[in-house]
């Protein structure tokens, strides 16, 4: 298939790109590198199967050719990035899901939309499954990409029903991996570059509050199962297994030799207490579940960091 990735130069975009290569597909990557570089995709420079489209999907998008699929993966994805841009965040969420599904619609290509468990806000239900409505503060901090991500949804899944779009949504929660940008501010490349650098870990308020890390070679695993399934979602592609923030940093100083300890810094405005996915559906929908353990995720993580810190 012809498979256009917008996001392809970001974090999980590079790796689904080079996913889709592997098997057998030409790529389209679009990015305008507002969060992600061009670093991560220079590997696939010069082949014949690969190109890069400088790009933003908040204005009309041309492409010459068929196309056979879309993912839109392109928006700020770290809290750090989205309050730093929460104007392009709300419109590559709003305009840029309208001008993909726009395109998808004259190429007939199917459509998957790259969501995430913060439409769920901070849950008041736990695990989080997919007929979860959400508790979210559209007028909080986090709201421009909450209510972006939202309006991403509402509308993808209103091409589905209005103009019968192939549209999917998949809700993807905390992934981590190669690719992720050191200063990104999200707590896996915060904690490893800290304890790399023998700087002190800061787990932000009193580090009860939980996560659940999915490796992104999973996480990627998951979106091509959805393509290739007749589901349409929406379906959380996490990994279940969760831990408190205080226990991650404890279990980062445990895999690097490092002189930091742990520091305690205030909690941001509206950080959900807890988040884990309930994946029955994924398992059920698409025979998808996580494979790859935090122990085997984290080392190859925290190698491509030493690279990348040179340390
Ligand atoms: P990322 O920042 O590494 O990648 C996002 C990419 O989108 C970047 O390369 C950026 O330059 C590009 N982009 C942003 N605005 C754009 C625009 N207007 N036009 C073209 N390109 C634009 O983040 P990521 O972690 O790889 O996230 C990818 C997608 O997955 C995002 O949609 C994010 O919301 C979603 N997601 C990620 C996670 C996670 O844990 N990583 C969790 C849930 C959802
Ligand atoms: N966090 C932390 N220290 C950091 C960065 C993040 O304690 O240096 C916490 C953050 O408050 C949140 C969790 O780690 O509770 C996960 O944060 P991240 O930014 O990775 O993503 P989120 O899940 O909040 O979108």
């Amino acid at each position: 298939m012809r498979i256009l990735v917008t996001g392809g130069a970001g974090f999980i975009g590079s790796h689904l790109c080079e996913r889709l290569l592997t098997d057998g597909h030409e790529v389209l990557a679009m990015d305008n590198l507002l969060t992600g570089s061009t670093d991560n995709i220079a590997h696939l420079a010069g082949r014949g199967d690969f190109s890069f489209i400088h790009h933003d999907v908040t204005n009309y998008i041309f492409v010459q050719g068929k196309l056979d699929f879309i993912f839109h993966l392109a928006s700020p994805a770290s809290p750090v990035d989205y309050l730093t841009y929460p104007i392009q965040t709300l419109k590559v969420g709003s305009l840029g899901t309208h001008k993909t599904l726009g395109l998808a619609l004259v190429k007939e290509a199917g459509y998957i939309l790259a969501s995430t468990s913060e439409v769920y806000g901070d849950p008041l239900v736990h695990p989080q499954p997919e007929d979860y409505w959400g508790n979210v503060n559209p007028v909080g901090p986090r709201g421009v990409y909450d209510e972006a991500k939202r309006f991403a949804e509402a509308i993808t899944f209103a091409y589905r029903r209005y103009h019968g779009l192939n549209a999917k949504v998949a809700r993807i929660f905390n992934t981590y991996g190669p690719r992720m940008r050191a200063d990104d501010g999200r707590v896996v490349p915060a904690f490893i570059s800290q304890a790399l650098s023998d700087r002190n870990l800061t787990v932000f308020g009193n580090g009860s509050q939980t996560r659940s890390f999915c490796y992104v070679s999973d996480t990627v695993d998951g979106l091509i199962r959805l393509m290739g399934s007749d589901f349409s979602g929406p379906v959380n592609i996490g990994n279940p297994d969760e831990m408190t923030i205080s226990e991650f940093a404890k279990f980062v100083l445990d895999r690097i030799d490092s002189r930091s300890s742990i520091v305690y810094r205030e909690l941001p405005e509206d950080d959900p207490k807890v988040r884990k996915p309930d994946i029955s559906l994924a398992i059920e929908k698409l025979g998808w579940k996580p494979v790859v353990e935090l122990e085997k995720g984290m080392d190859r993580t925290i190698e491509y960091f030493k690279e990348q810190l040179r340390v």
